[in-house]
């Protein structure tokens, strides 16, 4: 049996746009997640954007529907947004890596969480998308994206919502998931947890230039 690949870099495309560089993930297999996967979720938004918001991996719906955030976390992360006063379409949203990890239970795919190398092998997309937006704010949603930009000692739970010092671009924050917010027990502890949400993102919206 041949060994899989672990890298997307022999899959990128010479031209470096935004839309040579999703067509060309949409062929992508750096490495065994496109297997199982419904097809590439590549990132979407303009190349003006001003924030950009880098997530996990495409969940059930974003896996079917093609495009990123498109689920209930997705909801959550609009709420919040609007909350923060950030125009979701002056937003690039993308994930650090493109194709949905799950087991199936059932009838039910359910999310798993990528492996490092995994991360590894995808991040040359995120890579490329980061140096065409050039993103004034840079904010990572949950600690598999913080990790895989930050370094594996980030720990969120003690630096979520504060601007950190990072080469990466010129506000570079964390905070939570959106879909931590689903997974809260309750509705107060839902309402909680998507306030202290919004108001991570109001850190990122007060430091943006006006
Ligand atoms: S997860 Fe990333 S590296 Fe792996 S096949 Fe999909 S796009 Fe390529």
């Amino acid at each position: 049996m041949t060994e899989e690949p672990n890298d997307a870099t022999p899959f990128l495309p010479d031209s470096r746009t935004l839309s040579a560089l999703r067509e060309a993930a949409a062929g992508c297999r750096g490495c065994h997640l496109w297997r199982a996967a419904t097809q590439t979720v590549f990132g979407e938004g303009l190349k003006r954007s001003r924030v950009m918001l880098v997530g996990e991996q495409p969940g059930d719906k974003e896996d079917l529907a093609g495009a990123p955030f498109v689920g209930p976390a997705g909801r959550e992360l609009d709420r919040g947004l609007l909350s923060a006063g950030i125009a979701r379409d002056e937003a690039y949203v993308t994930n650090v890596v493109k194709h949905f990890k799950f087991e199936e239970r059932g009838r039910r795919r359910i999310h798993q969480t990528p492996k490092r190398f995994e991360v590894e092998a995808c991040k040359p997309w995120l890579d490329q998308e980061m140096d065409v937006v050039e993103p004034e704010a840079l904010v990572l949603l949950g600690a598999t994206a913080a990790k895989a930009l930050l370094g594996s000692s980030f720990r969120l739970t003690q630096h979520r919502g504060e601007l950190l010092d990072s080469e990466l671009a010129p506000i570079v924050a964390a905070t939570i998931h959106p879909s931590a917010i689903l997974r809260e027990r309750d509705d107060d502890a839902r309402s909680a947890a998507r306030e202290a949400f919004a108001e991570d993102l109001r850190v990122v919206a007060a430091a943006l230039t006006p």
